[in-house]
């Protein structure tokens, strides 16, 4: 389809997504039963799949988000700059992660062990997206909606250079 002079081929349609989430929601709610875990999104990505993911649960939680950069128009600068921290104490919680695609795994990993320091009860990492055959990391990913392969993806959140986030459905951007 075409959205704004972009060329765009559908991977995961609106209703796929509503369905997988659905299901998270499901098992995030069976494991995590008589506890209040705080999901963390990871801006700006993740807001849209947070979002979702929230309401599809059954038990409480509580929210923060954290806002990291390590992207810059399609390519990954390797390095990953913090630029918004958390609010929330996460010392003794149960902690889920929620991105919305794991990559090259850098940006992940360095959440991830930022927040190992504060000795959380417990740390999930759910992710809408992943890209197995380029990922490189040492630990799993305890949650993801979809495996994709490595290519540039758009919508549900996620960007080209700060637009097309509001597309309903992920989309892979011809070029
Ligand atoms: P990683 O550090 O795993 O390489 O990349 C993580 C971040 O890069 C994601 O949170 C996301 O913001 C961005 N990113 C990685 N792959 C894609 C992609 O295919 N499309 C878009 N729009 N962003 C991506």
């Amino acid at each position: 389809m075409e959205f704004q002079g972009h060329r765009l081929t559908e991977l995961v349609s609106p209703e796929e997504i509503k369905e997988r989430i659905n299901k998270l929601g499901e098992e995030i709610s069976k494991k995590f039963e008589g506890e209040i875990p705080i999901f963390i999104g990871v801006l700006n990505g993740s807001f849209i799949f947070m979002a979702d993911l929230v309401r599809a649960l059954s038990i409480d939680c509580e929210m923060d988000f954290i806002k990291v950069s390590s992207y810059s128009g399609t390519k990954s600068t390797g390095s990953v700059h913090l630029l918004k921290d958390l609010s929330a104490d996460i010392s003794g919680r149960h902690v889920i992660l929620v991105e919305d695609i794991v990559d090259s795994g850098i940006t992940i990993k360095f959440i991830r062990d930022r927040f190992l320091v504060s000795d959380p009860a417990s740390l999930s990492v759910v992710s809408l997206l992943f890209k197995p055959e380029i990922a490189d990391i040492d630990f799993e990913i305890d949650y993801v909606g979809f495996e994709i392969p490595p290519e540039f993806v758009v919508g549900y959140g996620l960007d080209n250079d700060q637009k097309i986030r509001h597309l309903k459905g992920i989309y892979r951007l011809e070029q």
